[in-house]
């Protein structure tokens, strides 16, 4: 048997721990900086905006600022031991900040995935089309790993669940549904990133992930999307071509509700949308670039939704041909714009347009309805919208029971049909099927 030497033994004790615990601070304070210049440099491409004597000046700007705030997050790390709202511990934390030791990576290098993915198809007899014909779809959500500031936010996602496994029923679409942080680094709405690459290794006869935010609710539950219209692009996002690459808006596309083809291309793009992820120095600094890049972007820290835009504006020749922008129906629907005509999409309409006739999806952006004070919105406007828009969707589904909701946002329910001595003759009306529009 092996004798421990002597580093081994004092690094078991308290002592050798406090000892590897500062040496491997200072390996990463250094790191951190180089890792700050090499995010600037390589990934998101610092030359683009200026001479290369500014982009020094800013990079060592950037390398002052980064180091300083590195240390300011490893006091405040050490000082508060608990569990933070997102679920992440300082141990964990701890843990990941000594991956620095290597560039950020989703995972192992992948660049045949689509030949493995071939061979796994054959050899499991298995396709990406369902049985109706279809490519198979993951409807993937979710939400932080521990409960919400409030009370009135867990069941808010326990409805927004309910709405996505009707819609999902509906549809024969599976869910998945994930409620942890496979990866420390990239919590907070860089938590999609890493499950999709994972969902996508793991589910190969699957052809289109669906990602879709918990603050995202189907509000038509008849509307089909068109998968045919996609069969040559990889990524299918809400948003507008020339918001995204003439006006550089942030806000041009959005992240909440998209469609990622099951492709070597999409594990390529998720290697490229990454490197700003990660929490801490990385991110702030990715956040401060991002706002000085795109339009209308105030100054937070990177998000998933800006580093896309980013990406798709500075490297288009690279992605975009793959990419489509879809406007013709609300894949996502921002809420201030589609809640108050919900009365009149009832008056004047019917489900399974998706468009503004009646909206497909209704993303309440910014409302963070897990977060105690809520965002950018009032918290009692987002619950009561929120709210409204469940219900709205909610008697599509109530109404193949024989009810609906009294009115919108409320939860009591009123009979819209006498039961039926001969309930399967129900005109129009099935039990796992919404009539579909002509
Ligand atoms: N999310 C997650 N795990 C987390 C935190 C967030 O899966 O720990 C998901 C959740 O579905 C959330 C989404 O990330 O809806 C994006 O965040 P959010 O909707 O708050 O951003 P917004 O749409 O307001 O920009
Ligand atoms: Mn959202």
């Amino acid at each position: 048997m092996k004798t421990p030497s002597i580093i081994q033994r004092s690094l078991c004790s308290a002592k050798g721990r406090r000892l590897q615990r500062s040496i491997n601070n200072m390996k990463i304070t250094v790191l951190c900086g180089l890792m700050t210049i090499l995010v600037l440099r390589g990934t998101i491409g610092a030359g683009n905006f200026g001479t290369p004597a500014q982009d020094f000046e800013e990079i060592k700007a950037h390398l002052r600022s980064a180091t300083r705030e590195y240390h300011a997050a490893r006091v405040l790390t050490q000082v508060d031991e608990k569990v933070s709202a997102d679920g992440a511990s300082s141990d964990d934390i701890e843990e990941v900040r000594s991956n620095l030791m290597t560039p950020y990576r989703l995972g192992p290098k992948i660049s045949d995935w689509d030949d493995q993915r071939k061979q796994w198809l054959s050899e499991n007899s298995q396709t990406s089309i369902s049985w109706q014909g279809r490519p198979r779809v993951l409807l993937v959500t979710g939400s932080q790993p521990s409960s919400c500031e409030n009370s009135e936010g867990d069941n808010f996602l326990l409805k927004s669940v309910k709405n996505k496994l009707d819609y999902a029923r509906l549809h024969d679409i599976e869910l998945f549904y994930n409620m942890a942080h496979l990866d420390q680094e990239m919590i907070g709405f860089w938590a999609k990133l890493p499950l999709l690459r994972k969902l996508m290794l793991t589910n190969p006869a699957v052809e289109w992930i669906w990602w879709m935010d918990s603050d995202a609710l189907f509000t038509d539950m008849s509307f089909e999307v068109p998968l045919e219209k996609y069969e040559n692009y990889n990524l299918v996002l809400h948003g507008f071509d020339d918001k995204v690459y003439q006006q550089k808006l942030w806000t041009g596309l959005n992240t909440g509700s998209f469609f990622i083809r099951n492709c070597q291309w999409a594990l390529d793009l998720l290697d490229a949308w990454a490197p700003m992820g990660p929490k801490g120095v990385i991110r702030n600094q990715a956040g401060e670039m991002l706002s000085k890049s795109l339009t209308g972007r105030a100054n937070f820290e990177a998000d998933d939704q800006s580093a896309l835009v980013y990406l798709l504006i500075t490297q288009r020749l690279e992605w975009a041909n793959k990419v489509m922008l879809e406007k013709s129906f609300y894949l996502h629907g921002y809420w201030v714009d589609l809640v108050g005509k919900y009365e009149e999409n009832m008056a004047k309409s019917h489900p399974g347009f998706g468009d503004d006739r009646w909206p497909f999806i209704t993303h309440f952006v910014g409302c963070k309805p897990c977060l105690k004070n809520g965002g950018d919105y009032s918290v009692d406007t987002c619950f009561k919208q929120m709210e409204r828009a469940f219900t709205f969707a909610d008697n599509q589904i109530l109404d193949v029971l024989g009810f609906r909701h009294r009115k919108l946002g409320s939860p009591r329910i009123v009979r819209v049909r006498d039961d039926s001595s001969h309930p399967l003759k129900l005109e129009g009306k099935s039990l796992d099927r919404l009539p579909s529009v002509v």
